[in-house]
């Protein structure tokens, strides 16, 4: 999609810090790291969030978790970690289209930190 960020990411002709793909999403790192592992997996198609997902979409989004897995894996951090996904501004969601947020490789907070300013 034109004047998408990730998708001009996606498509090499913006730079990033690509640690894995497949054939259905890319990750890589995030500009500014919230934890010591924070990547980004990221659906090659275009959605705004993970609320455009339809009933159809199982597959792409098996395999968008299934390269989340692979990154916590490389990344050292599989024993625990979060995957996240941001969902409209009140949600927090800063670039428009669907991401998922892979966090580790430190001890993250219990769910109820997510909910403050903090999160
Ligand atoms: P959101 O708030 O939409 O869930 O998350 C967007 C994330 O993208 C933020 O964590 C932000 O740091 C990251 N980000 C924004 N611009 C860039 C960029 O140009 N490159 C990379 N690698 N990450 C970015
Ligand atoms: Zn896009």
């Amino acid at each position: 999609m034109a004047d998408c960020l990730f998708c001009s990411i996606i498509a090499g002709d913006l730079p990033s810090d690509r640690v894995g793909e497949n054939e259905v999403a890319v990750a890589f790192r995030d500009i500014n790291p919230r934890a010591p592992v924070h990547v980004l997996v990221v659906p090659r198609r275009h959605l705004t969030s993970a609320h455009e997902l339809s009933d159809d979409d199982g597959d792409e989004l098996a395999a968008v978790f299934s390269l989340a897995r692979q990154v916590a894996e490389a990344e050292g951090t599989a024993d625990g970690y979060r995957v996240t996904t941001n969902i409209g501004r009140g949600g927090g969601q800063m670039v428009d289209h669907l991401h998922l947020h892979v966090l580790g490789g430190r001890q993250l907070g219990h769910i109820d930190s997510l909910t403050g300013d903090d999160g």
